[in-house]
């Protein structure tokens, strides 16, 4: 990684969302970011939020309502509520979304991919459980994986 070519303000952003452990949207990266670099404006942050993004050094995640969120640890996929719009991480770092996203890429062809994510929509726990949700009713959902994460769908 080619560090050195970072600004300080680059640097601020990318340690901040380095930090997080909740995958922040811009605001909240730019209340840790002040902590590093006081003086940094929100307008900065944005701007360093969308080049790190445009260098695959930040993954952006749009979530099911809100405001988009970063996330600087690549190479996972990621669960989104779509009724609370909550996102996590989906365990198990022996899923190897790396040589996916590669075979994804190859498959791609002439098309130049500047970002692969890969995301399960659907239901968190919490919403199923105030939804009152059964097994059964989550499979009559059709594509979306409701249950369990054995699967994963596409989204577009
Ligand atoms: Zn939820
Ligand atoms: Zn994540």
């Amino acid at each position: 990684m080619a560090r050195s070519r970072l600004t300080k303000q680059k640097r601020a952003v990318l340690e901040a969302v380095l930090r997080s452990r909740t995958h922040p949207d811009a605001a909240a990266v730019y209340q840790e970011a002040r902590s590093l670099l006081p003086r940094i404006s929100l307008g900065t942050v944005y701007r360093c939020l969308e080049s790190l993004t445009e260098e695959g050094k930040l993954l952006r995640i749009q979530g099911a309502k809100e405001a988009a969120r970063y996330d600087a640890k690549l190479d996972h996929a990621h669960r989104i509520c779509q009724r609370c719009g909550i996102i996590e991480d989906v365990a198990g770092d022996q899923i190897q979304i790396s040589d996916l996203s590669r075979q994804l890429v190859t498959a791609a062809g002439s098309f130049q991919v500047r970002e692969v994510a890969i995301e399960l929509r659907g239901l968190c726990a919490a919403c199923q459980e105030q939804l009152g949700f059964s097994e059964a009713a989550a499979e009559d959902l059709g594509g979306i994986q409701a249950k369990r994460n054995t699967q994963i769908s596409w989204n577009r």
